[in-house]
Formats: structure tokens, sequence, C-alpha cells
């Protein structure tokens, strides 16, 4: 579902991706571990072209992604994003929220923009909210609602970059919630987090990065057990 190939970014002098290769199949959740600065964030961002990178193939779902124009839009739809923070459009209400793109984008009529919207918003526990404004819910219910959001263009990947790192501490499970239902009902998934716990449990696979190179790649069990290189053994002694 999502695969690349000899992927080389940098910041001026400084190289981000270091001739990254990672193949996510189908169905797939993937943790990305590492320390900060290790490109965790770049890569999630390179994958919907938020970031131009400088060599190598980025493909969704088979097709080799432009830089720009109506196609570069469509890889978006397929490609959902979900980051640390919110980004809820502040003056419309939560339905309004979850129905904006649909229309916009997927071209549905408000009707059937608004039904999808109620069903997703169902799925994240706050359909009892939908007219409510962002400020008027707590962080964890508007991670909820950007997740809805993100859903409702039926994107064939989701991107979740640290999405419980701005979070209240009593809120981090409501959204892992969402997201592991997520993950058991199929969807691919790439997860930058800190959750250990989340790792463990709902993803098929870790990568360990460092220094934007792809250090490990491996089971969670095997990663948490027995990382093989020293920057791992490093990483989760400072961690757990
Ligand atoms: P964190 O865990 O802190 O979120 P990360 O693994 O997500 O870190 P990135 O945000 O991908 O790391 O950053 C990788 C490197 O690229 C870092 O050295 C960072 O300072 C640098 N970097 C990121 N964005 C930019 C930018 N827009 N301009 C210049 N350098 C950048
Ligand atoms: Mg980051």
């Amino acid at each position: 579902m999502i695969r690349m190939a000899g992927v080389d970014k940098f910041f001026g002098p400084l190289h981000v991706l270091k001739n990254i290769d990672l193949e996510v199949p189908k169905g797939q959740v993937v943790v990305v571990l590492g320390p900060s600065g290790s490109g965790k964030s770049t890569l999630c961002r390179a994958i919907n072209r938020l970031e131009p990178i400088n060599s190598g193939i980025i493909e969704v779902d088979g097709k080799q992604l432009p830089a720009e124009g109506k196609q570069l839009a469509a890889l978006r739809a397929d490609v959902g994003m979900v980051f640390q923070q919110f980004n809820l459009f502040a003056h419309k209400t939560i339905l309004e929220n979850v129905m904006l793109a649909p229309m916009k984008v997927r071209k549905l009529n408000k009707t059937d923009a608004r039904t999808r919207a109620m069903e997703l918003l169902e799925r994240v526990g706050i359909a009892n909210q939908a007219d409510k404004h962002p400020a008027q819910l707590s962080g964890g219910q508007q991670q909820r609602v950007a997740i809805a959001r993100a859903l409702a263009m039926r994107p064939k990947v989701m991107l979740f970059d640290e999405p419980t790192s701005a979070l209240d501490p009593e809120m981090v499970q409501e959204v892992l919630d969402v997201m592991t239902t997520l993950a058991k009902d199929g969807m691919t998934m790439l997860v930058v987090t800190h959750e250990m716990g989340f790792a463990r449990k709902a993803a098929d696979r870790v990568i360990f990065m460092a220094d934007g190179e792809i250090v490990e790649d491996s089971t969670p069990t095997e990663f948490f057990t027995s990382p093989r290189s020293a920057r791992a053994k490093d990483f989760l002694g400072k961690i757990l």
C-alpha cells in the first residue's frame, strides 16, 4: 500500500532521510519509533508530499505520486493524516469539520456528507457533541474528531504523527482505543508514537529510526525483547 525506495531528503546540508526503503502492505499497522530528530515526522510528511523529497520513489496504492496539481489533491485524499495538533476549524462545528473535505474534494452532496460524518462521529464516540465547536471539547475529544475528519475522506492509508503527545494523560487512552479499533478493522496505518503499550498491542511491525535511517524493522516482540542495535537498546533503556 505504501512503497518507499531509495528516498533521500535534505534540509539544506542536513540529510534527514537517508536512502529509505520501506514497504507497508495493505492492512498492516506499523509503529515508528526513534529519538527526537531522527526523521519520523519527515517520513510521514514525505508520504503525503507535505515535504518534497530530493530523490527516490514513493508510491501509495501502486501509484507514484506527482508533486503537484490535481493528482496531488487526489493523493492527499487517499492518505489521511492526524497530527499532534488537532488543527480543527475553530469557527465550524464538529459536524461541519467532518463534513467539509468530503464535500469539497470528494464532491459529496450535503446530505450524504452529513450522514457519513454522523456515522464517523458515532464510531469515535462523540456523535452527541456534533453541534459544538472545537473549543468546547476536551483534547481527547478533539483528537477523535480529527481522526473522524481524516476517515471521512475514506483514505486508503492513515498516518499518525504523535497523536497523543499533546493530550493530558487521562485522555490518551480514549484516542488509542479509537486507533486500536481502526487497526483491528484492517486500516493500513503508519503511527509515530511514544506509547509503547500501543506499539506492543496494536502494531504488526515496529520500525526504529535513528539519524534518518531505518535501523531496525521487526515485530514488536522482537524489538522490545531483543533489539539488535546499540542505538535501539539505548533508546529502550531511556523510555522503558
Ligand atoms: P521528534 O521526535 O522531535 O518529533 P522527528 O523524529 O519527528 O523528531 P523530524 O521532525 O523528522 O524528527 O526532523 C528530522 C531532522 O530534520 C531534525 O534534525 C530537524 O531539526 C530537521 N528538520 C525538520 N524540519 C525541518 C525544517 N522545516 N527545516 C529544517 N530542518 C528541519
Ligand atoms: Mg516528529
